[in-house]
């Protein structure tokens, strides 16, 4: 039997579920479990996963209203050893959530920071997006009204990275309205819904064709991330060509050849030099794709027709079925959880 580690004082900020409970980590509870205590957004939140884990702690509300002190009288506790885990509603605790004062003191203090790492709903809804991966920027909630949500979205007019926005569901459709009306028709937006739920929804398209399928609906419910993409990207940052389509158009439209067809689609596509040229690869010459030479980097002397996404971790992907398939873990049974919101 592993022998359980002894918590070491500091303040542990843990990352808790944005709706699918299985999401949590084992260390997560280990950290619960070993707390002294657990500084909350809403105690009564934290409670019903605290119950539905079975760990029985003292918790402390720590929210937007009572920052200021509860962050001076946490920081003494700290100081004199005590272990102290933060958690807020879901997610990762100071993502537009209550915790910066808390920890900027903590640090300030020199005191021990220990990350706690898990669900953070702006990464689940980033990495499926089809945008860009990086770069990219979280500014967290749009403004509520108009005038000031037209000037933060004027700030992105012309930006180049993916930029990530948290949005409530009764004013997403007047968000997409006012994208429409400020970066243009054709920008390309994700509406990431209710991730990890079992209503989870990624809609991609431009903004106009979101706009639409909100209004046919009438409204979007449930909890929502807005990405919006590149502007540079306008033509196609959800990419419909395959690689070796766009080299091709790449090779006939800007007069590129192959190396700097690659570069280019790697950076449109947020991955890497070598990882464009296996798609190249595997497109044009399926069977030989794994022995290929890279012409993006120079061959090593010792295999020169050694592709460097031959590595036998990139081979593997490939050849191994997707999770939901053949995933040897069984569905949870919605009799065993006090929430019924999981997606499978
Ligand atoms: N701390 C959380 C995190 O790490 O993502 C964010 C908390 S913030 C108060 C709540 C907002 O996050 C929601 O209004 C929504 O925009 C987003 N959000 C949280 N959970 C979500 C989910 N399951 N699906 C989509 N968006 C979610």
């Amino acid at each position: 039997m592993p022998v359980e580690r002894i918590l070491a004082p500091g303040l542990y900020l843990v990352a808790t579920p944005i709706g699918n409970l299985e999401d949590i980590t084992l260390r997560a509870l280990r950290v619960l479990k070993q707390a002294d205590l657990i500084a909350c957004e809403d105690t009564r939140q934290t409670q019903k996963l605290l119950n539905h884990f079975g760990i029985e702690k003292p918790t402390i509300s720590y929210h937007e209203h009572n920052e200021g002190g509860r962050a001076a009288e946490l920081i003494e506790r700290l100081a004199q050893g005590a272990r102290i885990a933060m958690v807020s509603d879901t997610g990762t605790p100071g993502i537009s959530d209550p915790g910066f004062r808390l920890i900027a003191l903590a640090v300030e203090r020199q005191l021990e920071v220990v990350p706690i790492p898990g669900p953070a709903a702006l990464i689940a809804a980033l990495v499926p997006s089809g945008f860009p991966l990086h770069p990219f920027s979280f500014r967290g909630f749009l403004p509520p009204k108009s005038g000031a949500r037209r000037r933060a979205l004027d700030e992105i007019r012309e930006s180049k990275q993916t930029e990530i926005f948290y949005e409530a569901p009764h004013r997403i459709r007047e968000a997409l309205e006012d994208v429409v009306a400020t970066l243009g028709a054709e920008r390309r937006v994700v509406v990431a819904r209710e991730l990890t739920k079992i209503h989870e929804e990624f809609l991609r398209g431009t903004a106009t064709e979101i706009l639409a399928i909100a209004n046919a609906r009438g409204e979007l419910k449930g909890e929502i991330v807005l990405l919006i993409g590149p502007a540079a990207e306008n033509a196609a940052p959800v990419p419909t060509l395959s690689v070796r389509e766009r080299v091709d158009q790449l090779m006939r439209d800007d007069k590129l050849d192959e190396k700097a067809a690659l570069k280019k689609i790697a950076r449109e596509r947020g991955i890497s030099k070598s990882e464009a040229y296996r798609e190249w690869q595997l497109n044009k010459y399926p069977r030989e794709a794994s022995s290929a030479s890279d012409p993006t980097s120079p061959p090593t002397p010792s295999s020169p027709l050694r592709s460097p996404l031959c590595r036998p971790r990139a081979c593997l992907a490939r050849r191994i079925s997707p999770w939901h398939s053949s995933s040897p873990y069984p569905s949870p049974s919605s009799s065993e959880i006090p929430f019924r919101q999981w997606r499978p």
